[in-house]
């Protein structure tokens, strides 16, 4: 495989093991980690603050607007923005008419402690929807990173979404990357054939089983003459070693076995090691605004 193809990563920062306890261990310890593993191996990638995690963190923030990487968005408190694909308790998706003021408060929280506005987003779980894609346009927002390929499995390379359907190719002005999966596996996760996903399988599996799928879907968009962006979402806590369990007040929350396996350093091996073979492969690593901009482009 000569040909070169880009790649984003795409760092969700929020709290450990993401909507389901309330600490902050994997920004403040897992972000260094990641800038440092980037700046090593000469990459670059797109780090989405939920905009509490902005706030209360500021200097992390400003650890990444002064680093070669990217400042975007990745909600206000981490909430269901765009269509639940299941539902998950205490969090109902946000009503139609509180998405847009909520992520012009995000927008301008991260903004105010990394010192760059932000044009690039990811929904929370990649949960995307219509009326995100468009407050994010009125929002002056460039790229949305949320579409989650294994799910909906009709676009596979970026594109600009229709204002009435974000799924669809439209006018709009944000363009959607999705997030890549394997396509040609066959699913045993009917309907929402999640196992299809590349998450988390980085570190649960390893970067020798991640990057059989990466080339499988290299080869799937060849034969559809399509242009690969091959785009991962990855989190700081997996970078530090995640307890099994998390106390607070009221309940113990113990997740899936596969969220917290081989968090810490197999996770921090694991990615150098993509990164690496990526490199090799002829992996161009570039950040969501420069995506954009080269879709703009063309
Ligand atoms: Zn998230």
């Amino acid at each position: 495989m000569n040909n070169k193809f880009k790649v984003l990563i795409g760092v969700d920062v929020e709290t450990d093991v993401g909507s389901f306890t309330p600490f902050y261990e994997g920004v403040k310890k897992g972000v260094p980690i990641l800038l440092d593993i980037f700046e090593k191996e000469n990459v670059k990638a797109t780090f989405y603050f939920v905009g509490e995690m902005a706030k209360l963190n500021p200097e992390i923030a400003k650890l990444v607007a002064k680093s070669n990487n990217e400042v975007g968005c990745h909600s206000l408190y981490h909430e269901t923005i765009g269509d639940e694909i299941f539902p998950i308790p205490g969090i109902k998706p946000l009503l139609p008419h509180e998405i847009e003021p909520r992520l012009k408060i995000a927008t301008e929280w991260v903004e105010k402690a990394s010192g760059v506005r932000p044009v690039s987003f990811r929904c929370p779980r990649l949960w995307g929807s219509t009326s995100v894609v468009n407050a994010l346009e009125n929002l002056g927002y460039t790229s949305d990173a949320t579409y989650p390929l294994y799910f909906y499995r009709k676009q596979f390379e970026p594109y600009f979404p229709s204002r009435n359907d974000w799924t669809e190719k439209g006018d709009s002005k944000v363009l959607e990357i999705p997030n890549f999966a394997d396509m040609t596996m066959k699913s045993n996760d009917s309907p929402i054939e999640r196992d299809r996903d590349q998450w988390p399988q980085f570190r649960t599996i390893g970067a020798d089983f991640i990057i059989n799928k990466v080339k499988s879907f290299l080869e799937f968009m060849e034969n559809k003459s399509e242009q690969p962006v091959i785009c991962f979402y990855i989190h700081p806590w997996e970078f530090i070693s995640c307890k099994k369990s998390f106390y607070f007040g009221e309940a113990t929350v113990t997740p899936d076995e596969f969220i917290t396996k081989n968090t810490g350093k197999v996770a921090i091996d694991e990615l150098r090691k993509m990164i690496k073979i990526l490199k090799e492969l002829g992996g161009d690593f570039k950040t969501a605004k420069e995506i954009a901009e080269i879709w703009n482009r063309k």
